[in-house]
Formats: C-alpha cells, structure tokens, sequence
C-alpha cells in the first residue's frame, strides 16, 4: 500500500457539522484535515432557512392526533409531504418514529435534547467571534405567526411551559403588536410568538465558509475526496483524496445525509432517514421589508429574510434520498405566501432541495463508534444541524482529546439504537 500522509485527525464531511468539528480539534491543537467530495456546505448546510433555535428543545415529532394524521394522509398539505412509492422502504423508520413522539417519550428526549439545546447560541457566537462573523447574525429572534385564535392561544401556553421547565424567552404579540413589529404582513393575523433569543442567520452557507477559513487560518486543510474510501489503517484511519492517501489516529464521520456510505460499509446499521426540504428566494415587491424570519405555523411554511432576497423553505418532504425531486410544496405554499407578504419575482432559476439527517427518537448521533477504536459519529442533526453544528464539534473534540465533556455525552452515543 502506498504511503499516506498523514495527520492528527480527519474530518469526513465539510457542512456545518464537520467544519465545525474541525475547528474545534484543529483549535486544541489537533492537525486535522476536512475531507469532502464538494466544497465547504454545498449541500445542505447550504440553504436551510438560517435559524439558531435556542427554542427548539422539543425536536419535531411525527403528529400523533388523528386530524392531522388524515391530512397528511390525503397528501395535500404544505407542511408535509411524502412519495407514495418510498413509503414501504420508509416504514420501519416512521413506525420508530411515530414511537418515539407519543407524548411521554417525547418529553423525556426533550429532557435530553434539551441539554445541547441550550449551548446553541453561546457556542456559535463563540466562533463567530472568533471568525469575525457576527455581522452573519441578526438578533431579531423569529417568530410564529397564527391565523386562528385557537392556534394562538395553543401555542402561547406551550411557550409559557417552556420557559417554566427550560428557560426560553418569548413575547406573545396579539395582532396590533404584529402589525406594529411586521407592518408589511397582511392583516390576517391574530397574533404571533415571538422567539427573542434565536439569531438568524443571513447566509447559512457564509457563515460555515467563515469557521472554515478560521480552520484554515490556524493551520488546518480542507482536500477533496470520497469519504466511502474510509478503511483501517493500522491504529488508524485512511482516505483516498485528490491529493493522494491520507491517514490519522482518528477518523469523524460528519456526513450527514450521506453518513449510510461510510458506516454501513464497517457494519453499522442504525435507523437513519431523510426530511427533505426545499427552498426559493424573491425579492421583496416595492418597498416591502421583513423584519423577522416568519412562520406561517397554521400553513406551514417559512420565510426568512436573506442575504439574497426572502427566502421560503418548505416543511418535510418523506421520499428517498436520492429520489427525484417534487418542490410540490414549494409551489402550494408561494400563491399563499405572497398573499400574506408582498414577494415579487422569483431569483431563483430552480428551486433548491437539501435532506435534513434524521434519526427515529430525533437525537444526533454524537460519540465514539461502537466497534471501532479511533472512529467518531457526528450526524442525524435533522432540523437542527445548523443549530447544533458548533455544539456538537465542540462535544466530538473535547472527547477526541480526552478532556472533560460540557455536555454529557452519553445519551447521544451511536450504541442506543
Ligand atoms: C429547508 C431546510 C431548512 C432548514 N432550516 C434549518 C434551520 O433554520 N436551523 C437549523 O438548525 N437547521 C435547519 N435545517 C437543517 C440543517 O440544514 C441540517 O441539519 C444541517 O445542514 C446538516 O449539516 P451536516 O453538516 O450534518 O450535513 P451537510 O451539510 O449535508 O454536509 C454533509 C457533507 O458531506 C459531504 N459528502 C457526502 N458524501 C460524501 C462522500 N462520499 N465523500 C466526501 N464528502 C461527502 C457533502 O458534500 C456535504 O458537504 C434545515 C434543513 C432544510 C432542508
């Protein structure tokens, strides 16, 4: 075999996760070096809807009340949408899934996922800082918007739950405090939660590229390769890159949707799937202005003020990763949006589409590879890997190099599937 080169660790995986990762080994003074068959967040760290979620601490769950479950059934809504030809190869997922979002156990995870959660803003504005990327964030927060008292009033007791039992910070805005705040809104509204503490990104994308090039700047490297060339390597670890082998001690797989290509290879079957979501930028028609990112809760859709233009992201999209895509809900939610919001063109020649990673008990994967020494899992972020990434690269380093974790650890390892 021919010589590697090699280095301290490597990275499998430049989205947010594995840039993240990277950086905080490469800053305790781990020469690492990110592997990725594109540039630097091209896939789906490139266009999600830009959110730090201090106030998700709840991950999305699969609905359990019956309503719900025939709408979504009849395949018409824009919050969710599914292929039926994936559904028999997506069933043993959604039944674990459904499983773990019956009420009680969801409250546990809660429990548990809240513990990263609450790390979310603080670890990003740590590399940001650092990064000098502050000016990516705003600290507008985002908020929920209702059509429908009784949505409104459901949602403001949930939020006045949390910030009991977790800590989150809202304001409950009734429809002149909306109208005050977002004067651009039509006013159909009947109020909204406001979301204070969450920053909202303008450019998910600038914002990894930036912790990418603080990685660069402290000596780390960014080559191309294909992760599915991973292999032992005596003690260690191998890559094939464009640049030829590369090795080292340890070896973290951060490669979200795509995490199936390297594990299954090395006998790891864990329960993994794909929400897949789109998104489409517009400009603003005249001298309309959006404040805050909006949900449009009873709709289900989003709009987010970018750097770009407005962008509208979609909700779930059920079907196999790889299967073509449908932006069905794309199209259903923009006549509605631009009711609600004054959008004008389209900037976009195409919508995008991103697979957000997901697990069934909706948990990343965070920890040592159960039957490999030297081997790390960082993915299965879902909804919430821009959120997490910081977090998690932090957690993955500090148990690289051995040091105490902030976080336990533990119930995110691999082996409670
Ligand atoms: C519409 C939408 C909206 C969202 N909104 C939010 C939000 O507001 N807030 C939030 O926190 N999260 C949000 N998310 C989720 C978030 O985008 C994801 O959880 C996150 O981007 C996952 O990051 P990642 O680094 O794990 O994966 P990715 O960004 O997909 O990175 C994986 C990397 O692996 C590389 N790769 C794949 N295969 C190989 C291979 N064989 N060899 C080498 N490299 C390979 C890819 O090129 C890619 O760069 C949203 C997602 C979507 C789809």
């Amino acid at each position: 075999m021919p010589s590697a080169v090699t280095a301290d660790a490597l990275v499998l995986g430049a989205g947010i996760v594995g840039v993240s990762v990277a950086l905080h080994l490469q800053k305790r003074g781990r020469a690492t070096v990110l592997v990725d068959r594109r540039g630097a967040a091209e896939e789906t760290s490139f266009g999600n809807a830009g959110l730090v979620q201090r106030e998700g601490v709840y991950p999305y769950g699969f609905p359990h009340d019956f309503g719900a479950l025939l709408r979504y059934g009849f395949n018409r809504t824009i919050d969710a949408h599914y292929h039926p030809s994936a559904i028999p190869r997506l069933a043993p997922f959604l039944w674990k899934y459904w499983h773990h979002s019956r009420p009680a156990r969801h409250r546990a995870i809660a429990q548990l996922y809240s513990k990263l959660i609450e790390h979310c803003i603080t670890e990003h504005q740590a590399l940001a800082a650092e990064a000098g990327a502050m000016d990516l964030f705003r600290r507008s927060g985002w908020m929920k918007v209702f059509r429908t008292e009784r949505e409104r009033d459901l949602r403001f007791a949930e939020a006045e739950r949390w910030r009991n039992e977790f800590g989150i910070n809202f304001a409950a805005l009734d429809r002149k405090q909306v109208q005050e705040k977002e004067p651009h809104l039509a006013p159909v509204l009947e109020g909204a939660l406001h979301w204070t503490d969450p920053l909202a990104a303008v450019d998910p994308q600038a914002v990894a590229l930036a912790y990418l090039e603080r990685f660069e700047k402290m000596g780390g490297r960014l080559v191309q390769g294909n992760a599915a060339t991973l292999e032992a390597d005596g003690s260690g670890w191998r890559v094939r890159t464009a640049h030829g082998a590369l090795a080292a001690r340890d070896a973290v797989v951060a490669l979200g949707p795509w995490a199936d290509a390297v594990i299954r290879r090395l006998g790891y079957d864990l329960p993994l799937a794909v929400k897949r979501g789109y998104h489409m930028h517009y400009r603003a028609a005249g001298e309309a202005v959006l404040n805050h990112p909006i949900l449009d809760t009873e709709r289900g859709y989003f709009l987010a003020p970018m750097r770009r233009g407005i962008r509208l992201t979609t909700g779930a999209e059920f079907a196999l990763r790889d299967g073509m895509k449908t932006p069905v809900q794309l199209n259903r939610a923009e006549p509605i949006a631009r009711e609600l919001f004054p959008l004008g063109d389209r900037l976009d020649a195409d919508p995008w589409m991103g697979s957000r990673p997901c697990t069934p008990d909706m948990m990343p994967v965070i920890g040592p590879a159960p039957r490999h020494r030297g081997l790390w899992f960082a993915f299965g972020h879902a909804h919430h890997g821009f959120t997490l990434g910081p977090v998690t690269g932090r957690l993955i380093a500090e148990m690289i190099t051995g040091g105490a974790s902030f976080v336990d650890p533990s119930p995110y390892r691999a082996d409670r599937f």
